[in-house]
C-alpha cells in the first residue's frame, strides 16, 4: 500500500497501528452481511442450518480478505470526519511537493 495519494499527498497511515481502527469495519460488515443472508434463508426458504453453515463460514473467512482495502478506506473517511488533521499532521503538503507553488530561491 502506497503511503501517501499519488494526487495530493495525502499521508494514509497517521500513526504506528492505525489501521487496527479498520477491523471494527470489517467486522462489522461480515457479521451483517452473514446475519441479514442467514435469517432469511433458514427462517423463510427453510434452508437447513447444515447446508448453510459451511457456506457462511466459507464467507466469514473469504469476504474479510476481499473486504479489507476497502474496511481500511471507511476507517480513513471515519478518522477525517471525527479527528479532522491538524497542520501537524496528514496535510496533503506533508509528503508530495509536486502540486505546490515553487518557493523562491536565495542567491
Ligand atoms: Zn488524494
Amino acid at each position: 500500500m502506497p503511503t501517501h495519494c499519488p494526487e495530493c499527498g495525502w499521508k494514509y497511515q497517521r500513526e504506528p497501528g492505525y489501521f487496527l481502527g479498520s477491523i471494527y469495519f470489517n467486522y462489522g460488515v461480515t457479521a451483517f452481511l452473514v446475519t441479514a443472508t442467514y435469517v432469511p434463508l433458514f427462517f423463510v426458504w427453510e434452508i437447513p442450518s447444515r447446508v448453510l453453515m459451511p457456506i457462511m463460514l466459507a464467507f466469514c473467512v473469504l469476504f474479510p480478505l476481499w473486504f479489507f482495502r476497502y474496511a481500511r478506506a471507511l476507517w480513513m473517511a471515519w478518522d477525517y470526519l471525527a479527528d479532522p488533521p491538524t497542520s501537524g499532521d496528514s496535510t496533503p503538503s506533508a509528503g508530495v511537493t509536486a502540486h505546490q507553488p515553487d518557493a523562491p530561491t536565495r542567491k
